[in-house]
């Protein structure tokens, strides 16, 4: 898949609308945890106020219902990116109201305006294209540098797109990366291919674990959904979390990796406690015999290093979804220690999935990953195989 990115057209002078994820974690004060969303777009702004722009940016926060709700404003964000731009940042009172329509049309080439919150316009989550046509004359130039919400059918992410031709609209460097760097995994690896895939459980990533056996060389399975593979196999779980419905997908998936020769790794031995609690007394086990009434919360020192040695000579390592119950630091070894084993390999890593980014994060790895997705259900829609509506407005077609 090719985009047009925002260096094939032409912007020079141009309004632009840019439409970025600044959905961004705030504490119970309204203070901005971590700004990473708001950093990653700088480098689609400054490009257009490089290149003469009237900025126009925006973005949705939380989920507030279709109304104004000073809780969910876009304020703070402004100021954030006033700090890190080190320009103004002018913030709209409304999104497509007078002060925004105000606001937008008198703003001059190097001005940057904040639309605020999308999501106070009821407009926005139903795809409307008469609230997607008001942004939409706002401005000359669509561009879509939000990877996060560009799985959802949204009328800043879809709608808006048909009211631009396709000289007129095109993906920001952000977008293009994320992409690019799922796609290029996906359909052309450097192999060994090696997937990683853990979380709570398999009904969440079915799609991508089906997807996925049809392109790695191996996969290897941890957290929660491994104990749906485990008991289907017959071993002993306990009170672990398990899908039985899906039992029959899990023997299924196993069965076609034997037919692929993709080799499957399971966990061999979990950290087990009664509770999900930071002062549960734990015991290590095998994955045979987990006791009745204890819960498999994280993989355990043999699985560690199982996983560790088949990671070994991987070129590539696609990895979404922690071992364990990561929250929680008696249960977060284990995805700490792959976190480790996969950033100091020498394969090309990406890292998909907020959880997992969370994790990265935390074991202080994450500058030796090759790459980190911002954008989790984006992320695991695009490892089912799905096109992202956001995207496909966006696409180079191929002549034929
Ligand atoms: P997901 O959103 O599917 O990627 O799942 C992430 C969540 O899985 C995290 O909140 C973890 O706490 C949880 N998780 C990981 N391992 C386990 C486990 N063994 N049992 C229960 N939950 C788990």
């Amino acid at each position: 898949m090719t985009l047009r990115t925002i260096k094939d057209i032409e912007i020079a002078g141009k309004k632009v609308f840019i439409r970025c994820d600044f959905n961004v974690p705030q504490d119970e004060f309204g203070n901005i945890t971590d700004d990473r969303r708001i950093r990653s777009a700088l480098a689609t702004i400054n490009y257009c106020v490089d290149h003469n722009c009237a900025v126009i940016l925006a973005s949705h926060n939380g989920r507030p219902k279709g109304e104004f709700d000073a809780k969910y404003t876009l304020a703070p964000i402004a100021k954030r990116l006033q700090t890190l731009l080190k320009r103004d940042v002018i913030l709209s009172a409304d999104v497509i109201g007078a002060d925004a329509a105000g606001k937008s049309k008198a703003l001059k080439s190097g001005e940057i305006l904040l639309l605020e919150n999308l999501r106070f316009e009821k407009g926005e989550t139903k795809n409307d294209d008469e609230f997607a046509k008001k942004l939409a004359d706002m401005a000359e130039i669509y561009i879509n540098d939000a990877f996060g919400v560009s799985h959802r059918a949204h009328a800043s992410v879809e709608a808006i797109t048909n009211f631009f031709a396709d000289d007129s609209k095109a993906a920001g460097f952000l977008l293009n990366k994320e992409i690019n760097f799922f796609d290029r995994t996906l359909q052309h690896p450097t192999r060994p291919f090696i997937a990683v895939i853990g979380g709570s459980k398999v009904s969440g990533k079915l799609q991508a674990l089906e997807n996925l056996l049809q392109k790695v060389d191996k996969m290897i399975v941890g957290g929660g959904m491994a104990f749906t593979f485990l008991k289907a196999l017959g071993e002993q779980v306990g009170d672990s979390l398990v899908e039985d419905e899906l039992i029959p997908d899990a023997l299924r998936i196993m069965d076609e990796a034997k037919k692929r020769n993709v080799k499957f790794y399971l966990p061999v031995d979990v950290v087990c406690a009664q509770s999900i609690d930071a002062n549960a007394v734990t015991i290590y086990t095998t994955t045979k015999e987990i006791p009745f009434g204890w819960k498999g919360l994280d993989i355990g020192p043999a699985t560690t290093r199982l996983f560790r040695e088949a990671l070994d000579g991987a070129q590539t390592i696609l990895w979404n979804g922690p071992m364990g119950v990561f929250e929680i630091d008696k249960f977060a070894k284990g995805s700490f220690k792959i976190s480790h084993r996969i950033a100091e390999s020498h394969a090309t890593k990406i890292v998909g999935g907020g959880d997992t980014a969370d994790v990265v994060q935390r074991a202080d790895d994450a500058d030796e990953m090759t790459f980190i997705s911002t954008g989790g259900g984006a992320s695991l829609e695009l490892l089912e195989g799905k096109i992202l509506p956001g995207v496909k407005a966006l696409e180079i077609k191929e002549e034929v």
